[in-house]
């Protein structure tokens, strides 16, 4: 039965404990004991996040000259974006409301490229690994581009299978730093170097690793390039709301030149209301997300987030280590904060049944069928109380049957 609104109106202080009361059955995330959707950087951000949200919370990025302070908090934002991922200079970008936000408006970009200069006509297609979001399947249904995902090899793109699948008609290619089912950074290198060669738009989906590679990197880890400093680069997505610790609501998308991210802003004015423009999918635009990023971002700066990617770099290792030591097999080798493991044994989505029994709400990767995990810096201190439930698990779940799973 759906509800009707009531005829007349409650206090909110009662509101308030029916809404928490509804939350009574949600995961617990702040314990820890979760490792999809929600990103954990403990109170102290989490408290600059709600403040700053609150304070620009009906502000509207939509009307950048009735509210210049939005407009330059985004600008700082994406200056301090390009410059970790080491764009040239002339570089730009835009705040989104999410990694789907930021690359459907690289592709709406990257297909007005194809179109307008160099005059592709007839249906046109991306090339992207089998490991890709389904950010771009979406994308693409919207426009009615052809997707053609290639085969994945030891867990990563395959640059000569990307290849032959591109043609005259692809608007763009994609690597992912890293992809999400494995956690694994694509060979952007080699990504980039038939991006030059053959004059193809290459994306890189950084929506999970681009603010946090650069500071594992500055912690000492061999990172590949996978960002602008490779020349095939065009365009980048990074989530703000990911491993940037940021308010729900923010991602950026960004461009090797102001030129290419021109191609994304829609600038209309047919119409009764006067000249609209909009730079991102979105009409109206909370202030409160860009606020949010903007605090959270200054708040940390980069000795912080060093020190919160230093502690999910502790918590991947920790399991990891934890986890062969059980006779798990780790998917190709994880630098950042995504992992898989598997057991060719043992039924992992079993294992998976079982961890949720004991409050662990966690991810599965299909193929193979494998624990996932999406690492937080709060995770290094609950890595142990992990790898014992994954131990009681392994032993309850063998023999057992799999269990039905939701979601990939
Ligand atoms: C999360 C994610 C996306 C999509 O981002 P949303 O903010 O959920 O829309 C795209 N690509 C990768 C690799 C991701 O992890």
């Amino acid at each position: 039965m759906s509800a009707a609104l009531p005829e007349t109106g409650s206090d909110w202080d009662e509101l308030k404990a029916r809404m928490l009361q509804m939350a009574a059955g949600d995961v617990r995330w702040r314990d820890g004991k979760t490792a999809v959707y929600v990103f954990n950087a403990g109170p102290e951000v989490e408290r600059v996040q709600k403040e700053a949200y609150a304070l620009f919370m009906s502000e509207n990025g939509l009307g950048p000259a009735a509210f210049p302070s939005l407009a330059r908090m985004e600008a700082e934002v994406v200056g301090f974006a390009l410059s970790l991922l080491n764009a040239p200079a002339g570089a730009a970008g835009a705040i989104t409301s999410g990694g789907t936000d930021s690359i459907t408006m690289a592709i709406k970009a990257a297909r007005d490229f194809a179109r307008k200069q160099r005059g592709v006509t007839g249906p046109l297609n991306i090339v992207l690994p089998r490991s890709a979001h389904p950010a771009f399947d979406k994308a693409c249904a919207l426009v009615e581009i052809e997707v053609r995902r290639t085969p994945v090899c030891d867990y990563l793109a395959d640059p000569a299978a990307m290849a032959d699948a591109a043609d005259a008609s692809t608007v763009m290619i994609v690597g992912s730093a890293p992809n999400f089912p494995y956690g694994l950074i694509d060979p952007i290198e080699a990504l980039s170097e038939i991006a030059v060669e053959r004059d193809l738009w290459l994306h890189v989906d950084a929506c999970v690793g681009g603010y946090l590679a650069p500071f594992v990197r500055m912690n000492g880890a061999d990172i590949p390039a996978f960002d602008f400093a490779l020349p095939g680069v065009r365009s980048m997505s990074a989530d703000l709301h990911k491993y940037g610790y940021c308010a729900k609501g923010a991602s950026t998308v960004l461009f090797r030149s102001e030129a290419l991210k021109a191609l994304m802003v829609f600038d209309f004015k047919d119409w009764p209301g006067g000249r609209m423009v909009t730079p991102t999918l979105a009409g109206t635009r909370p202030g409160g997300a860009i606020a949010a990023a903007w605090a959270v971002m200054n708040f940390l700066g980069v000795a912080g987030y060093r020190e919160k990617q230093a502690q999910v770099t502790a918590a991947r290792e920790a399991i990891q280590v934890g986890a062969e030591a059980l006779g798990f097999q780790v998917l190709g080798r994880p630098q950042l904060g995504l992992m898989a493991f598997t057991r060719a044994d043992v039924d992992c989505l079993a294992i998976w049944a079982k961890l949720r029994e004991r409050g662990w709400f966690t991810g599965v990767t299909t193929e193979p069928k494998s624990l996932h995990l999406m690492l937080s810096p709060f995770h290094a201190s609950v890595a142990e109380a992990y790898l014992a439930d994954l131990a009681w698990a392994l032993e309850a779940a063998k023999g057992g049957a799999g269990a039905e799973v939701r979601y990939a």
